[in-house]
């Protein structure tokens, strides 16, 4: 679509544009005009020529594409990439993370989220999701925030909020430190931290009690309630192994969603994150409600924790969202890894290479993403919001490119990223973060992490691996995950330790 305008501040010019609009529209020697924060033209080079550009940029060679959307993340949990290997989750949060961000401090948190945020603009990041547990005073969520945006990413601090100790998070080891604050104490503060960025704030914040299985049930209601009020959206973990229905349902005869459900606390605002475990009527429930799921598929695969049902969810009418799941349950800030095994995991487990593919990740890790998140973005088309990554293609492994999506999603990978735009700013460009000094906050974050996992009394060392049959045929390795997902027995139970 060719505007009227005469005249703009940025045109990428000459690059394979990848609008990801309706028509999911391809143009080769494409061009994309930017003014004011915002896409004003899209067309072929040719089309656009008549432009008066303050700044051209000569995209030939590239792919100029939406910016990747990240729809949860945690950028505090920065400092302890690489450590807690081989844990299941719930063992992972008691053992490691939550005696981590027990002795965070601000400054902490704050350099995390700086080192986490340049890392995704790095890969092409232009908006994310930072659901942020600790610490949770009003100071450091807002500083977390600061820190967003100083990168020049836009997004969300979805505010972790733990709450009055519920009987599941009691009897299994999970109400240490981080639920020193009652359910109404922990509303009000989130509420304080949302009106300190009110809207068209280009970093909002949002309520985000820690999980629906072990989460105060007053705590979820005043949370959907204050997002209602507030006008903003809210965001939880859920479902996310197969004990989290188990438990549930041991507790309160129901499971989570199926809770949700009743009490009238699904929707748009409510972006679940992982919603792995569902049953049919949970799919239903999530999808008529037009609830949101931010799908993790590297930090699934990481903690063996499950498999998105992607397909029956997006047919249900779900908004299903691409996340990278923090630096220490994925080890990356980095989407084009997420997309790629976004699709791979949907093979291998429907046995099927048709089961999912590149033009779908794409669309989950934009134009979806950007609709979990509420932001105008994920498209390139006139009057969207000019979040844009241009991707260089002048490298071995991106030679040749017969069919651009599918090199996007399976051969490129972040570090091929050579510009990111978000609101129309360069923030990343010729290999370096154009807000922050990347290498003081590399340094501060190596000295940070240090001293933080020593004070923790965390372990370097990696626990044993388990034997496994190191040849498992298709058959029992099918049929283990049946009865994994039927059942969902653990041979180890990790759910019996206090700490934090
Ligand atoms: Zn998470």
């Amino acid at each position: 679509m060719i505007s009227s305008v005469t005249a703009c501040e940025i045109l990428l010019s000459g690059g394979t544009v990848v609008t990801m609009d309706e028509d999911r529209r391809v143009i080769d020697d494409g061009a994309v005009a930017i003014s004011a924060g915002r896409i004003t033209a899209v067309g072929t080079a040719a089309e656009l020529a008549h432009l008066a550009a303050r700044r051209t940029v000569d995209c030939r060679g590239s792919v100029v594409m939406p910016g990747l959307v990240d729809t949860h993340t945690h950028l505090y949990q920065g400092l302890a990439r690489s450590l807690g290997e081989g844990m299941p989750l719930w063992s992972w949060l008691a053992e490691l993370m939550w005696p981590y961000a027990a002795h965070m401090t601000t400054d902490d948190a704050r350099i995390a989220a700086l080192l986490g945020s340049v890392e995704a603009a790095r890969a092409g990041t232009t908006a994310l999701l930072d659901h942020h547990y600790a610490p949770s005073d009003p100071q450091a969520v807002l500083a977390v925030a600061d820190a967003v945006e100083s990168v020049g990413l836009r997004g969300v601090v979805a505010r972790g909020m733990a709450g009055t100790p519920s009987a599941v998070a009691t009897a299994h080891g999970l109400a240490g430190r981080l639920f020193s604050r009652t359910s109404s104490d922990e509303v009000r503060l989130t509420k304080e931290c949302i009106e300190a960025r009110p809207p068209g704030s280009r970093v909002l914040v949002w309520p985000g009690p820690h999980n629906v299985t072990y989460a105060d049930q007053d705590l979820l209601r005043a949370t959907a309630e204050l997002a209602r009020d507030a006008g903003t959206g809210w965001h939880t973990h859920c479902a996310s192994t197969p004990h989290d229905p188990e438990v549930y349902r041991a507790a309160y005869g129901t499971t989570p969603v199926a809770w949700l459900h009743r009490h009238g606390l699904l929707g748009p605002r409510t972006t679940l994150a992982h919603g792995i475990h569902l049953d049919d009527a949970e799919v239903r429930m999530v999808g008529e409600t037009g609830t949101a799921v931010a799908h993790c598929p590297v930090s699934n695969q990481y903690g063996a924790d499950g498999v998105l049902r992607l397909h029956d969810l997006r047919r249900a009418g779900a908004v299903v969202g691409l996340g990278t799941d923090g630096a220490a349950y994925n080890h990356r800030q980095d989407l084009f890894e997420c997309m790629k095994q976004a699709v791979l995991v949907q093979r291998m487990h429907h046995l099927d290479p048709r089961a999912s593919d590149s033009g779908e990740a794409l669309e989950l890790a934009t134009r979806e993403g950007a609709r979990l998140l509420g932001i105008d973005a994920g498209t390139l088309a006139p009057g969207k919001l000019a979040d844009v990554t241009v991707v260089g293609l002048d490298a071995p492994h991106l030679t040749p490119h017969h069919h651009i999506p599918a090199t996007l999603v399976y051969a490129a990978r972040g570090s091929d990223v050579t510009m990111t735009i978000v609101g129309g700013q360069v923030v990343f460009e010729q290999g370096t973060c154009t807000f922050v000094d990347e290498d003081a906050v590399c340094a501060q974050a190596l000295e940070r992490a240090s001293a933080l996992v020593r004070r923790a009394g965390i372990s370097r060392s990696h626990p044993r691996r388990t034997a496994v049959d190191a040849t498992p045929d298709h058959t029992r390795r099918a049929e283990a995950i049946a009865t994994r997902r039927v059942s969902a027995p653990v041979s180890a139970d990790p759910m019996h330790r206090s700490e934090g």
